[in-house]
Order: structure tokens, then C-alpha cells, then sequence
């Protein structure tokens, strides 16, 4: 007999693409009363929201409040305010040679659209990316993780209650049903998730030559000049790195710092955390939990491996697998070949190297792929210009963390294996947009100088061209 349990996703799809053309035809002012609507029923719904993230990881109340509700609305403002200008078609300068023709941008719809995101931003990376997609007049299918039950049916209620599904549909299957989509023909794919998945979304969209947006992970490091107010590098490194429990994507992976302030680096940490966590880090009311068993193994295989060799642990407390807690850890003199130094490590466990020459620790970065985010912590300018100019990534916070995602009018996105292409704001936009290309002949067309047969003539305005531009 006929499989037919994924006849109900074939359905939607069907759907979307039948309904393409009319939600091309959603006006800018349509668009924009959508995002508001979508905008106060969040705001209506934010006991929800936080209850939800909380029963799926344990999430505080205020890190959804900032990192989920409030990145949201953040988002959905700045496109309110600006998707008019932004789909205004734009003129484009011109050259003498086309001087007698006007030429502009316009921005159309990609068409039907996929967004498959992840479990750890379980509310705000869908909703993020499903503004730009229809602030951009497409329709979209929003795959959620399957990890987030919870918040995943308060999604569903909210973009239910505004979007019918031929517009936008919400799914939250996992590989099984991702796979049947994934053979389908979309005009655009938003993947945010592991390189190693990308690597499977990138290969589905290549059959049928579909655009892509990879917004991936990996390791990102933090250079540490000696020249630093320690106290403050310390708690600033602490709120980054375990803030959502490590599951961050542009959480800093490891530390490269100048081994001139060990031990009062050390110490700091030592302090700041139990200062931040308390003596009893299991009942801080901070701290998230490690979203699940799978997870929680992977992380405490890192433990495992390190255990007969020389690794000196900063940091270290109890873990507990009932709650799938993991304390704080932080540690250093670990085999750098260790796996905990080629995974992205995704949960609050931070590496430490310690170098007398920056130039090593620049090699050794170097030697990985491209990172999503690097951070560089110095008073002195020339120390932070040093580090930019002889690395590369996604994006880059300099004596701060992770503040670049949220500045409105910087792209977001990685490079080659963190990620490929940009979204958020006006790039969020522009990535769920065709940028059309139009010129107009307003007085004669080109035939008049060149028209056959070739001849003397031809060359002869050839020539001049040449001459002149
Ligand atoms: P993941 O790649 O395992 O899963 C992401 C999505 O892909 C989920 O919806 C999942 O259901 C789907 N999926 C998983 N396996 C699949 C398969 N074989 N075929 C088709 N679909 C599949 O990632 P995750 O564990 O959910 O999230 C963690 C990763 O996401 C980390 O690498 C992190 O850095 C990255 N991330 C990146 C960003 C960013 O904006 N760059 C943001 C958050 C997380």
C-alpha cells in the first residue's frame, strides 16, 4: 500500500505554491499589518512563551524575555519601520555609455520558501526569519526542531491565529518529514543548524538549483590580549558562554589568552563564576538545562576523554543526568588534539589556551574552518587590528560578546563552513527578496550602432567607445 503519511505536507505545499502569486500581491501596508498583528499577539502571549521554553529546557524567564520575546520584537520593529523604504525599487547610478537609458532595482518575492531552524533560540530563530520571508511577500513552511515541543504549539497558535496555511505553515517534524520536504522544488531554503546538516540541505537544494541560506555553527574563539581590565573581560566572557547553558551558537568556544595574566585570569573566573551561580551552581535559577539526554552524553563524553591525561580543571562542579545539568566548567592544559577542540562544543564548558606567542594562537585558529563569530578583548588598538587583519569570521565583537547579532544594521551570517549568505534585517530582506535588475531604453536601442553586416562603421564606433570610456 501507498505511503501516505506525509500526504498532509504534500498538501501545504501544494498549497503555497498555488498561493505564491497572490502573496506576491500583498500589498507593503498588508505586509506591514501582519507584522503588527504578529507583534501584539507576542506581546500578548508572553507568559506562554516563557512557560513553554521553561518546561522544554528549563530557560529562564528573563533570558526568554530578552533573548527570545525581546530579540523578536526588536526585529519585527525595524522591519515595521523600514520594509517601505527597503521595497521601494531603487534607481541605480549610471555610466556616459548609458546615458540614454534609466536603470533600477526591484525587489520581488523569492516565491514559496522553506525555514527549518533549530531548538536552541526555539522561539526567536523562527520568528526572525519568517518576518524577513514575508515582510518579502513569499510564502513559507517554518520546520521547528522537534526537541521543543512546548514552545513549538505556541508558535503554532500565534501564526495560526494571523497566517492561513497556504500563506505560512508551521511544521515541527523531525528528519523523516524534513527529508520529504527537502524533495520538493522551493524558491528559497532558510536552514539555520549544524554545518553537517547544512551539507544535506545544500546537496537537496542543488536539485533543483534552489537558493540557500545556511546560517550554521562551529568553534569561535577569543583572543585575549594581557591588556585588559580582567574583572570586567571576565564576567563579560561568563554571560556569553553560559548564558542558554553554552547553547549559543555565537557563544565563544574557547579562549586564546596571553599567558602573562594566568593566574589572575584563573582566579577571576574562579570568583566571577561562584559570584554569578552561587556555591550550589544546580540551584541558580539562571541556568538552563542541557536540551536533552543526547546532548547532555555528547557533552560529558568531552569529561570522559580527558580524564588520564594532564587537563587542569578551573572550574568544575557536579553534573546531574536526571535534570541533564552540566556545572560551569572551565579548563586548560587539555591535549589540544582533543575532541572537545574539533566539535563545536554547545554547552557551557570553556577551553582555555594559554599563549606566549600570538602568532601560534593565530595559527592554530587559522588551521580550523572559518569561524560564525570571533571576539577580541585589548585596550590597545594595535593588538585588536592585528587579530583582524589575520583572521576571518561570520561576524565580530571587539571587547564585548555576541553584541554584533544585534545591532539592526549589521548582516548577520557566517562564511563558507559557519554559514553562507545573511539575514536579519535589511539582509533578511534582501536574502528572501529577488533583487531584479531592470533598465529602461528611453530613446534608441542598441541595434542602431551595431546591425549587420559587420562592417568598417561597426569597428569604427568600436574604436571610439574604447576611446571614451
Ligand atoms: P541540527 O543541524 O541538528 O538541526 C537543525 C534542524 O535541521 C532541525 O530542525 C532538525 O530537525 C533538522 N535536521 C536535523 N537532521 C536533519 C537531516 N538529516 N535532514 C534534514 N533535516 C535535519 O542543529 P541543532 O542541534 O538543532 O542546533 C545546533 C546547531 O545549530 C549548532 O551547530 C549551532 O551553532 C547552530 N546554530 C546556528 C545559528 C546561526 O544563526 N548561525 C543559530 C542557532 C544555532
Amino acid at each position: 500500500m501507498e505511503d501516505r503519511k506525509f500526504d498532509f505536507l504534500d498538501e501545504i505545499y501544494r498549497t503555497q505554491v498555488a498561493f505564491k502569486d497572490h502573496a506576491k500581491n500583498i500589498s507593503i501596508d498588508e505586509r506591514v499589518n501582519l507584522l503588527k498583528r504578529l507583534k501584539s499577539l507576542i506581546l500578548n502571549k508572553e507568559d506562554q512563551i516563557k512557560e513553554a521554553i521553561y518546561k522544554d529546557f528549563r530557560k529562564s524567564f528573563i533570558e526568554t524575555e530578552t533573548t527570545e520575546i525581546l530579540a523578536s520584537i526588536l526585529e519585527i520593529n525595524h522591519l515595521i519601520k523600514n520594509l517601505r523604504k527597503w521595497a521601494r525599487p531603487k534607481s541605480v547610478g549610471s555610466s556616459l555609455i548609458f546615458a540614454t537609458t534609466s536603470a533600477k532595482l526591484i525587489y520581488e518575492p523569492k516565491g514559496n520558501t522553506l525555514i527549518i531552524t533549530p531548538w536552541n533560540y526555539p522561539f526567536q530563530l523562527p520568528i526572525v526569519h519568517l518576518v524577513a520571508s514575508v515582510a518579502a511577500g513569499n510564502t513559507t513552511i517554518l520546520k521547528l526542531s522537534e526537541f521543543t515541543p512546548h514552545i513549538n504549539q505556541v508558535i503554532k497558535d500565534i501564526l495560526s491565529d494571523i497566517f492561513e496555511p497556504n500563506h505560512v505553515a508551521v511544521i515541527d517534524g523531525a528528519v523523516e518529514e524534513t527529508t520529504h520536504l527537502l524533495n520538493q522544488k522551493f524558491d528559497h531554503i532558510h536552514f539555520t543548524g549544524s554545518p553537517t546538516v547544512g551539507k544535506i540541505i545544500m546537496k537537496a537544494a542543488a536539485k533543483h538549483l534552489t537558493d540557500i541560506t545556511l546560517e550554521l555553527g562551529g568553534k569561535s574563539p577569543v583572543f585575549i590580549d594581557k591588556n585588559i581590565n580582567i574583572k570586567e573581560v571576565v564576567r563579560n566572557l561568563i554571560w556569553a558562554k553560559f548564558i542558554n547553558m553554552g547553547q549559543t551558537c555565537i557563544a565563544p568556544d574557547y579562549l586564546l589568552v596571553d599567558k602573562a595574566i594566568e593566574k589572575e585570569f584563573d582566579a577571576a573566573l574562579k570568583e566571577e563564576i561562584k559570584n554569578a551561580f552561587g556555591d550550589k551552581a544546580i540551584e541558580s535559577k539562571d541556568l538552563a538545562r542541557i536540551i536533552n539526554q543526547k546532548q547532555y552524553d555528547r557533552l560529558l563524553g568531552y569529561f570522559d576523554e580527558l580524564e588520564n591525561t594532564q587537563t587542569e580543571w578551573v572550574v568544575k562542579g557536579e553534573h546531574d543526568k536526571s535534570t541533564l545539568f552540566i556545572h560551569p566548567t572551565v579548563l586548560k592544559n587539555f591535549p589540544q588534539n582533543a575532541k572537545i577542540m574539533q566539535d563545536e562544543i554547545f554547552g557551557p564548558i570553556l577551553p582555555i589556551i594559554y599563549y606566549t606567542d600570538v602568532n601560534e594562537a593565530l595559527k592554530f585558529v587559522a588551521e580550523k574552518e572559518k569561524p560564525l563569530a570571533l571576539y577580541v578583548f585589548s585596550k590597545q588598538r594595535e593588538y585588536v587590528d592585528y587579530i583582524l587583519n589575520n583572521t576571518t569570521a561570520g561576524g565580530t565583537t571587539i571587547n564585548d560578546a555576541m553584541l554584533h547579532i544585534m545591532h539592526p544594521n549589521l548582516p548577520f551570517g557566517g562564511v563558507n563552513n559557519s554559514g553562507i549568505g545573511q539575514s536579519l534585517g535589511l539582509y533578511g530582506f534582501k536574502s528572501f527578496s529577488h533583487e531584479r535588475a531592470v533598465l529602461r531604453a528611453n530613446f534608441f536601442p542598441m541595434s542602431k550602432f551595431f546591425w549587420y553586416p559587420y562592417n568598417s562603421k561597426t569597428k569604427q564606433v568600436l574604436n571610439l567607445i574604447k576611446k571614451i570610456f
